[in-house]
């Protein structure tokens, strides 16, 4: 899944590991659980991430390599924040193949207010919205706490939208020429975005 941050890849990765019974690997939830369980490289790792910059590529890749070599990946696993740049892209090549890159497009004044206004399950990491639960801090999904995650303040993400354009958005390209980027609109409700994606991928089957 690839696209800006707050763009739903979380979100629609997580159905869709439902759907496909894959595993879900999203690399910005690695490190978060890095952090949150005192990993020694866990201070390293937060410093960047609360800057909105980019994790280094060598950590990053050890990561992903360590995850994708579990017997749960045999039979196909989905990709949620990797790569994020071209140079990630082009090591993942030689580690694995890529069947199907998903963009979702949203414009990108919606995505400042998608990001700030973002509650995520400290439970399950179900993503919800102010717009749908108002002041509530209780997951709609399992009851749990709900919590802003820390790079999801204004300034930060002010700072992630930037990284995304300069770092991140060439792969779009990247997979475009290799035939394998399908777009899909994700300016819409989840469902209806899931709906959409559900149906590209029937057709590349
Ligand atoms: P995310 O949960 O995907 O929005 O990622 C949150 C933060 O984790 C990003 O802003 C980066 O600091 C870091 N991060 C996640 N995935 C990567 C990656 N593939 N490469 C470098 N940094 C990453």
């Amino acid at each position: 899944m690839v696209g800006a941050p707050g763009s739903g890849k979380g979100t629609q990765a997580s159905r869709l590991t439902k759907a496909l019974g894959i595993p879900h690997i999203s690399t910005g939830e690695i490190l978060r659980e890095y952090i949150a369980n005192g990993h020694p490289l866990g201070n390293r790792i937060k410093e960047f991430i609360d800057r909105g910059a980019l994790v280094p590529d060598d950590m990053i890749l050890a990561i992903v390599a360590d995850r994708i070599g579990r017997e749960d990946c045999e039979r196909g696993f989905i990709l949620d924040g990797f790569p994020r740049d071209i140079e990630q892209a082009n090591a993942l090549e030689n580690v694995s193949q890529v069947d199907c890159v998903i963009n979702l497009d949203v414009p990108e004044e919606r995505l400042m207010d998608r990001l700030t206004g973002r509650r995520t399950c400290k439970s399950c990491n179900h993503i919800s919205h102010v717009s749908i639960i108002g002041d509530s801090m209780v997951c709609p999904d399992c009851g749990g706490e709900l919590t802003v995650r820390a790079d999801d303040v204004p300034e930060t993400v002010h700072k992630r939208l930037e990284v995304y354009e300069r770092q991140t958005k060439p792969i779009i390209d990247f997979y475009r020429q290799r035939g394998k980027l399908i777009d899909v609109n994700s300016d819409q409700t989840p469902d209806d975005v899931f709906s959409d994606v559900s149906e590209a991928l029937r057709k590349l089957c």
